[in-house]
This record gives C-alpha cells, structure tokens and sequence, in this order.
C-alpha cells in the first residue's frame, strides 16, 4: 500500500508512513450487518398471535412458509400424541414382562 500523502510504499501493518508520518489512509469500516428485528410477536400482520409472523420477520422467512410449517407440525405432533395414548393403552408395562425377560 502506498502513502496517500507522499506516495511512499508503506510495508504491510505499518500503522504511519515512514517518509512523511502520516497516519494510514482512512480504511472503509467494516460493512454492519443490518441487525435482525426483534423476535418478537408481529401484531401487525398477525392471524391468530402473531407468532408466525413474529418468526417469520426474525429469520427473513415468508409468513404463509411459517404458517404452514406450524400447521404441519400440529397436524404431526397430534399424530404423535394419539399414538402415544394407543402404545400407552396397547403396550405392555415392562415391569410386568420382566419375569419372562432372560436378563
Ligand atoms: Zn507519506
């Protein structure tokens, strides 16, 4: 790199030209990153509370990506819930098997 003052070459990590003293030519700042908003509940665009927006404006995803997501994962965890309550009823308790069992 090179003096902006005096043109002298400046060795790399010189903080001041050796020729003229002058300080490093002025270094862009580095570029912030536009800081996230807030996970927060989007009462703007909110259909139910606001929490699909709320995630949705966070990550920068779309809302009805979210919303859909959410729904499938009722939709699943549902799912899951009835079939615990069938194992639950349907299975076994282990502790009665253990006579059975070969430890
Ligand atoms: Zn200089």
């Amino acid at each position: 790199m090179f003096c902006t003052a005096c043109g002298f070459e400046m060795k790399a990590g010189d903080r001041f030209c050796a020729s003229c003293g002058r300080g490093e030519p002025e270094q862009a700042a580095p570029r912030e990153q536009t800081p996230r908003p807030p996970m927060a509940r989007a009462m703007r665009e909110k259909k139910i509370a606001g929490v699909c927006a709320g995630i949705a404006r966070h990550f920068g995803w779309d809302v009805t990506l979210v919303r859909v997501a959410f729904l499938f994962g009722i939709v699943l965890k549902g799912f899951g819930l009835l079939a615990y309550i069938i194992g639950w009823i349907a299975m076994p308790r282990d502790d009665e098997r253990q006579a059975v069992e070969v430890r």
